[in-house]
């Protein structure tokens, strides 16, 4: 697949690049990643991450089959695990397919296989962590040309896939509406049991997490503002997040 070999070759260059640097650097204080402790959203599956270090083999199965072209390879400058697989939400979430075909092309168990459908996968938690720029809670409309991100992403993907054509025509039917669009392209079977519009104290709406959420990603992707507003924190759980009582 071209852009596995892309990223592959990215991958070599890069931690070619990031040995002669830190060899002429002497020394690793040249990237904030280094220190090798950041929480990174891994696919779905993962097993607790000191195991996942261990188990995975940098084989780049699962971001092979992932038909969103969500999981990228770790190079140099994001610090420890160079060569596994993240997700960066905020370029590309995880859509949660059925079956999770990333899972099932794991060969190590690195991404464990009792994962066996989207309601089973739990990257982290979806948090509004930037309340005062929802365009909901403002009741403010989704501006025209918001989804340039999403756009560009899909014209540099060399085998785009129908479903991610599908993605961007239905992101795309949302311009000028007002904004529900993290709740409406959560994509678990059950969204309504992760996600919510709901009125809040100003007039406005906000959207309110729940148990349900598997912290796919696919939220903060679609997010119009420029930061998104909803972010994922990685491998927090609803409990550890809200029922210390944190939501908004
Ligand atoms: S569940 Fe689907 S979209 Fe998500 S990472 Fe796996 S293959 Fe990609
Ligand atoms: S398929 Fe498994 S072992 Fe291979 S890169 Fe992905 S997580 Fe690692
Ligand atoms: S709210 Fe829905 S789209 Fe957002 S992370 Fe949770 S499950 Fe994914």
């Amino acid at each position: 697949m071209a852009k596995v070999q892309t990223d592959r070759r990215k991958f070599i260059q890069y931690s070619t690049l990031g040995v002669l640097g830190l060899v002429m650097a002497g020394g690793v204080g040249i990237s904030p990643y280094l220190a090798g402790d950041e929480l990174r959203l891994r696919p779905p599956g993962a097993v607790e991450e000191k195991e996942f270090l261990g188990l995975c083999i940098k084989c780049g199965q699962c971001l092979q089959v992932c038909p969103y072209h969500s999981i990228e390879l770790a190079d140099w400058g994001k610090g420890h695990g160079i060569g596994t697989p993240y997700i960066d939400a905020s370029i590309r979430g995880c859509y949660a397919c059925d079956a999770v075909p990333c899972v099932l092309a794991c060969p190590t168990g690195a991404l464990d296989h009792s994962c066996e459908k989207a309601e089973d996968i739990a990257i982290g938690i979806a948090v509004l962590e930037f309340p005062d720029t929802c365009l909901a809670m403002s009741n403010t409309a989704i501006p025209k040309g918001f989804n340039t991100k999403m756009h560009r992403f899909t014209d540099t993907v060399q085998n785009v896939t129908q479903l991610e054509l599908d993605l961007l025509a239905k992101l795309d039917s949302f311009a000028g509406k007002q904004c529900t669009l993290c709740a409406d392209m959560c994509p678990i079977p059950n969204p309504l049991s992760a996600i919510a519009m709901v009125p809040d104290a100003q007039g406005g709406k906000r959207p309110e997490i729940y148990d349900g959420c598997i912290g796919c990603g696919a939220c903060e992707d679609v997010c119009p503002t420029t930061q998104a507003s909803i972010i994922i924190k990685p491998r927090a759980t609803y409990a550890l997040e809200y029922e210390k009582g944190k939501q908004s």
